[in-house]
């Protein structure tokens, strides 16, 4: 499965913002965001000028697609997806990408960043409803239950997660037992519930041109 393996600070400081792809270094004085807070590159000191129009949507959608650690193709296929399903199509792009396995294993706590959660789905780690399922993308549905399997309980990865993620606001949708490393769908996320400095409509208008 394709997946970006470059640096990955780089691109929060493509964004000029911290989207917390590393975990705890994106809390400490360490992160670039906090040094170097312009974008990387030999000219990136001397980009001042205002985005606007284009550029801005580009950079919404990007800022996006990067948060939630996906490539082009796929974040494509999202909004794909969300222009044909019924309502709003910028919430409906938002909701896929929550739905998404590995965001809702960061989401439930037990893991620090979205990056960690992918690699604990993909190594086989996570179960939903019993069975292992190691597909990042995977859609969870309301109902479904999302475990730590019984004999990757013990990971010392997951006890850090646990501890940092411990005062972490609930989120409204997910039902978690931090204890015993399980959480479980109760609904489907609403724009109101996800809270990204996200502007989806840029992403719908650069998309629909
Ligand atoms: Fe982004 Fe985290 Fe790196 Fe800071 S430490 S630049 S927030 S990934």
């Amino acid at each position: 499965m394709a997946r970006y393996k470059g640096p990955v600070c780089r691109l929060c400081r493509r964004e000029g913002m911290k989207l917390f792809l590393k975990g705890t270094k994106c809390f400490s004085d360490k992160c670039p965001v906090e040094k170097r807070n312009f974008a990387p590159g030999q000219h990136g000191k001397d980009r001042k000028a205002k985005i606007v129009g284009y550029g801005l949507q580009l950079r919404e959608k990007q800022k996006t697609k990067r948060i939630y650690f996906t490539l082009e193709k796929q974040f494509r296929n999202y909004f794909e997806k969300a222009a044909r399903a019924k309502g709003v199509t910028g919430a409906k792009l938002l909701e896929q990408l929550e739905r998404r396995l590995d965001n809702v294993v960061y989401r439930l706590g037990f893991a620090i960043s979205r990056r960690q959660a992918r690699q604990l789905v993909r190594h086989g780690h996570v179960s939903v409803n019993g069975r292992k399922v190691n597909i990042p993308s995977y859609q969870v549905a309301v109902g479904e239950e999302i475990a730590v399997r019984d004999n990757s309980k013990k990971m010392t990865v997951l006890e850090i997660a646990k501890d940092f993620t411990s005062h972490q606001p609930a989120v409204n949708w997910l039902e978690v037992d931090r204890d015993n490393y399980k959480g479980r769908v109760t609904a489907l996320p609403k724009r109101e519930d996800i809270n990204l400095p996200v502007n989806e409509q840029l992403i719908v208008e650069l998309y629909s041109k």
